[in-house]
């Protein structure tokens, strides 16, 4: 837990959310700003900067983050359609909240070349 940190906040129900899910590992809430009919923040519970911070330990926990974006993407019928995973990182990566997070983001064509 970090003090300031908004996804923190929502982990320990200080700030609001629409949660869909949550086990002890991580928490999903949909996103504030959508671009998409489906976007959803996959978040670990445990506060990891961002992929420039993760430490081998991290290993499982980034594979149930995966794990997670596939059941909710199933649970939100846009698996046969497919979405887009991203994940900002640092500040050129266009990361605004410094707490590791995993878009989940679907229900239209994406465009391509992103950047
Ligand atoms: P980033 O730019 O760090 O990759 O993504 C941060 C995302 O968090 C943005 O898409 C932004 O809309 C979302 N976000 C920021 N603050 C809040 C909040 O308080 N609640 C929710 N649900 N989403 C937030
Ligand atoms: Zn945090």
């Amino acid at each position: 837990m970090t003090d300031s940190c908004i996804f923190c906040k929502i982990i320990s129900g200080e700030a609001k959310a629409t949660v869909v899910y949550r086990d002890e590992q991580v928490i999903a809430f949909r996103d504030i700003h959508p671009v998409a009919p489906t976007h959803i923040l996959i978040v670990p519970n445990k506060h990891v900067e961002s992929v420039s911070t993760l430490e081998s330990e991290d290993e499982p926990l980034i594979g149930h983050l995966f794990t997670v974006a596939s059941q909710l993407a199933n649970e939100e019928g846009i698996s046969k359609g497919g979405y887009r995973l991203i994940t900002n990182t640092g500040v050129d990566g266009g990361q605004t909240v410094p707490h590791l997070h995993l878009h989940l983001i679907g229900g239209r064509r994406m465009r391509y070349p992103m950047g």
